[in-house]
């Protein structure tokens, strides 16, 4: 199986028909972005960047953020780098940081809440993406954001950051803006942000969380409200068709992007890219190679009308091979 799957490495990520679909992965590490090119990655769709802070006892400073993202690009060599900034708070605990003490942490100070709540510390990051843009092609993407004023603040306090290396006679490069979408109410508010983002990355595992208000780490919960529900799927197309109406790029990076039961039905529903875990890529390319696009969009209209998770699963285990 793994010589039949080593095949798709230098094939092209379409349906059997020819519709592409950008595959790229998720990362949390430099080593993952080296294990990339053995499986013919297209690039980074998700850098978790939290994962530089934990185990450790102080931040890493501009400069030595300022290298990590630069050895990623090079590494990638002309591949896109999507870096999303440090999602903390929930459940990924810092120690090298005050963190509060929270009853609800999930609805705590997370994402975008915690650094908006701490710019210094968001802006040596910024800092670091913007100068490393100079080097490669890099996506910006913040994670939580529910509203457009929390969007505005975060690019006001990105000219911030340009305004402040030009002075520093640092330089920077450009950058393609992006969210994850996460929430329900980003879905809803996504009609007054898209004309601010060039591209989205629609976040499965905590948009499933907070819709069906069921902890994501809850193994009874996550059995009752599996991903692959009728609320997610509408939702899921909700963003996809509101994206493309504003001719915004839209990506999916939670697990279930890694789930080849999903991939026909994300494909069909609109989906331009994926980002999904290393370990998945080739798999998920072959499963795409197995559908045309007319059989991808007619199973999408099928699975959009369904309103049982049981009818839901029978449909992708008849049409999974
Ligand atoms: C998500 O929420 O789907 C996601 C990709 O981010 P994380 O799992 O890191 O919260
Ligand atoms: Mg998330």
């Amino acid at each position: 199986r793994k010589t039949e799957l080593l095949k798709f490495k230098d094939h092209p990520t379409q349906t059997s028909d020819g519709h592409p679909i950008a595959l790229l992965a998720n990362v949390g590490c430099i080593s993952e972005i080296n294990h990339l090119s053995s499986v013919g990655g297209e690039g980074v769709g998700l850098f978790r960047t939290e994962f530089m802070l934990m185990n450790r006892q102080q931040l890493p400073d501009e400069q030595q953020q300022y290298q990590l993202y630069c050895d990623a690009l090079q590494l990638l060599n002309g591949r896109i780098l999507t870096i999303r900034t440090i999602d903390i708070g929930a459940d990924k605990e810092v120690p090298a940081l005050a963190m509060p003490v929270e009853e609800n942490p999930a609805l705590g100070l997370r994402g975008v809440r915690y650094t908006l709540a701490h710019p210094q510390l968001f802006c040596v990051q910024l800092k670091a993406i913007l100068r490393a843009a100079n080097q490669g092609p890099i996506r910006l993407m913040f994670p939580m954001v529910n509203q457009v004023e929390e969007l505005e603040t975060i690019l006001a306090l990105i000219e911030q950051c340009k305004t402040e290396l030009i002075e520093q006679e640092k330089g920077y490069g450009p950058l393609s803006m992006g969210i994850v979408v996460e929430t329900p109410a980003a879905v809803l508010n996504l009609a007054s942000m898209l004309p601010l983002l060039d591209f989205i990355s629609i976040g499965t595992n905590d948009l499933t969380q907070y819709t069906m208000a069921a902890d994501r780490g809850n193994p009874e919960l996550i059995k009752r409200y599996p991903v692959l529900s009728p609320a997610l799927i509408k939702l899921i197309s909700q963003t996809i068709n509101q994206a493309h109406a504003a001719k915004v790029t839209v990506s999916l990076c939670g697990e279930l992007a890694s789930n080849p039961r999903a991939t026909a039905l994300l494909v069909g529903l609109g989906i331009d890219e994926l980002s999904v875990s290393v370990a998945a890529l080739l798999e998920i390319k072959q499963e795409l190679s197995r559908w045309t696009y007319i059989e991808c969009v007619e199973l999408a209209q099928h699975a959009k009308v369904i309103s049982r998770i049981e009818t839901l699963n029978e449909l992708l285990t008849c049409c999974h091979s």
